[in-house]
């Protein structure tokens, strides 16, 4: 699937790749929802129509990834929200292998994420993710979701790469088409990003199931 002696960084998303994305949806789309209902004394179907229209209208933007925005937008605790979920935070099959596989084989791993700091922290209290990995970037930190061209120049600025010999790994369709106009040679998304969910189809990057795909055994 890969070929190791090509790759020297890896460039990893967060959300529905290295962790399981159950957790985001059940948080976005149910909780959320139910709680803004309850709160503002609204049916839920209301709830729901007038929060997922948002989230559409602002979908890829740096809005849509900002809690502070979404707590704004609907009067809620957002990060209390996050809390109360977090037994659900997990890593995806094989992951925590795969990223101890790569300091070990001596690859520069970087998560590369469209998490606010506050998602990440909590993420990381649960799952100890920021020590496995060699550098961590928040979108937040440079202004621009990685959908956007502005944020792979300000990586490139800030953590120099190779972008033919970096392999990013992405749920996102958008962020690897990004990612690919920008120049990057390696691109991997993920087959099934919550683990509730069918296995996607008809994908246009190649997909992964399991990290342990990727590990070469000596
Ligand atoms: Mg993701």
């Amino acid at each position: 699937m890969v070929s190791w002696e090509s790759i020297d960084t890896v460039l990893l998303d967060m959300d529905g790749t290295l962790l399981d994305l159950r957790y985001d949806n059940i948080l976005w789309t149910n909780l959320l929802p139910e709680r803004h209902s309850q709160t503002h004394q609204l049916p839920l179907a209301h709830s729901e129509s007038h929060l997922f229209a948002h989230m559409d209208e602002t979908k890829g933007k740096l809005e849509f990834y900002c809690l502070d925005y979404w707590a704004e937008f609907t009067g809620l605790d957002v990060i209390e929200l996050h809390h109360e979920l977090k037994e659900l935070i997990a890593y995806r099959p094989s992951a925590e292998q795969f990223l101890d596989w790569l300091r070990k084989h001596g690859k520069s791993s970087v998560l590369v994420t469209n998490a606010h700091r506050d998602s990440l922290n909590i993420k990381n209290e649960h799952a100890d993710l920021i020590r496995r990995l060699d550098e961590t970037v928040s979108c937040h930190d440079y202004g621009s979701p990685k959908e956007d061209q502005r944020f792979w120049q300000r990586l490139m600025d800030e953590h120099p790469f190779d972008p033919q010999r970096t392999l990013l790994i992405d749920d996102n369709h958008q962020v690897l088409v990004a990612a690919a106009e920008f120049g990057i040679a390696h691109l991997l998304t993920i087959a099934k990003p919550d683990s509730d969910k069918p296995h996607r189809e008809g994908l246009d990057f190649p997909a992964l199931h399991d990290f342990q795909d990727l590990l070469t055994h000596e």
